[in-house]
């Protein structure tokens, strides 16, 4: 066991605090890794504070983690220590359910097991996320992180980059595809550098215009505020496909409305509460409304290579472990620009 410092929550309405947390030794598929630089997840302050159901604290997070390989196990042969690496939202998988089978671990039928708040298998213990000095994970939940890619920029790729990527791979965004985002937060600047990357014709839904020059400069075409209704009667049956990003409920009536023939409307903003639909609103132009959760292992890999091939790198902004606490309240604030960025070493 290795004791390494890191910042964990001691309850839902406390702050962050330093504290010490024990890795265990180094097993024969395990990578160990000297984490570089942490993202900020919305999702990470969803769990602190027990919006999502309670936890038992206190609780580490951090899920967009990119380091270097510092020790691995005797079996280990997809990696090795100097190794670029990079962690995302899952540690491990049953490996032999359908699912996992076929390469959707995050929707392992035994659930998959988080990066932070999941059982560890190999040793029972609640697993603890990204906000610390070094973790140890299977190898086959380790990422390479392309060595062109910006290292202090890449880590929310692990996180925002691929819950982005799916479903817009999923539903076929490219040339030709409509596809909005809505919120230009952490999630949604990724959604529009990557729709704008594959092809498609990329709108920004914001509450605002406030970032308009940034969305913009970012890839979209198009940048509308939804604080103006006439967003909603402009925009009517437009959209192949919606990708909704945003933290808080929103009134998907609405937004339904803006898809086209066989459009799709896609949730992967995660708010606890229930999102109320008319289903006559779906029989309108055949609509579908949908989840997607992060993505499988394998296309986590190639979403990296894409973003490399496309050198797409999110917009961050770096800060220290003490700052941690006031970036959440800039979160909370949709005041981030775009994703905030931990130095790791800043937990020494
Ligand atoms: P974020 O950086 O806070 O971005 C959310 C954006 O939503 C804000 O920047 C804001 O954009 C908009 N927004 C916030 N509150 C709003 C409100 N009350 N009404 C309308 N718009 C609002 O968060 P994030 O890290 O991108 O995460 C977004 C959500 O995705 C979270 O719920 C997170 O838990 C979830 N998530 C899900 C998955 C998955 O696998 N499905 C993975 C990661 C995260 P504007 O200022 O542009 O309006
Ligand atoms: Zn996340
Ligand atoms: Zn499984």
């Amino acid at each position: 066991m290795r004791t390494v410092n890191a910042y964990a929550a001691p309850s839902a309405t406390e702050p962050l605090v330093p504290v010490t947390i024990q890795r265990r030794d180094v097993g024969p598929k395990d990578v160990q890794i000297e984490i570089a630089y942490a993202g900020i997840c919305h999702s990470d302050i969803h769990t602190v504070r027990g919006e999502w159901g309670p936890i038992t604290y206190p609780q580490v997070v951090g899920h967009e983690i990119v380091g270097t390989v510092s020790a691995v196990g005797d079996d280990v042969t997809k990696h090795k220590v100097g190794d670029l690496v990079g962690v995302g939202c899952m540690v491990n998988s049953c490996r032999e359910c359908e699912n996992c089978r076929a390469g959707y671990e995050q929707y392992c039928l035994k659930g998959n097991v988080q990066t932070y708040t999941g059982i560890d298998p190999a040793d029972g213990t609640i697993t603890q996320g990204g906000y610390s000095q070094a973790i140890v994970v299977d190898e086959d939940f380790v990422l390479r992180v392309p060595e062109s890619l910006d290292v202090a920029k890449v880590a929310p790729l692990l996180c925002a980059g691929i819950t982005t990527y799916s479903p817009l791979r999923h539903w076929g965004a490219g040339p030709g595809k409509r596809v909005a985002v809505v919120g230009m937060g952490g999630l949604g600047h990724m959604a529009v550098k990557i729709a704008h990357a594959m092809g498609a014709d990329v709108t920004v839904l914001s509450q605002t215009l406030s970032k308009k020059e940034d969305g913009l400069r970012l890839g979209a075409d198009h940048y509308f505020a939804t604080n103006d209704p006439e967003t909603f009667e402009d925009l009517g049956n437009y959209f192949d496909l919606i990708v909704n990003t945003v933290s808080a409920p929103l009134d998907m009536q609405a937004y339904l409305r803006l898809l086209r023939r066989d459009g799709t409307l896609v949730n992967v903003g995660a708010p606890p509460e229930a999102l109320p639909i008319q289903v006559f609103t779906l029989f309108n132009n055949r609509r579908s409304f949908a989840g997607s959760s992060i993505g499988g292992i394998g296309e986590t890999q190639e979403m990296l290579d894409f973003c490399a091939e496309h050198g797409i790198v999110p917009e961050t902004e770096l800060i220290t472990a003490d700052e941690i606490n006031s970036a959440y309240e800039r979160v909370l604030r949709s005041d981030v620009r775009y994703r905030f960025v931990i130095d790791a070493s800043t937990f020494a």
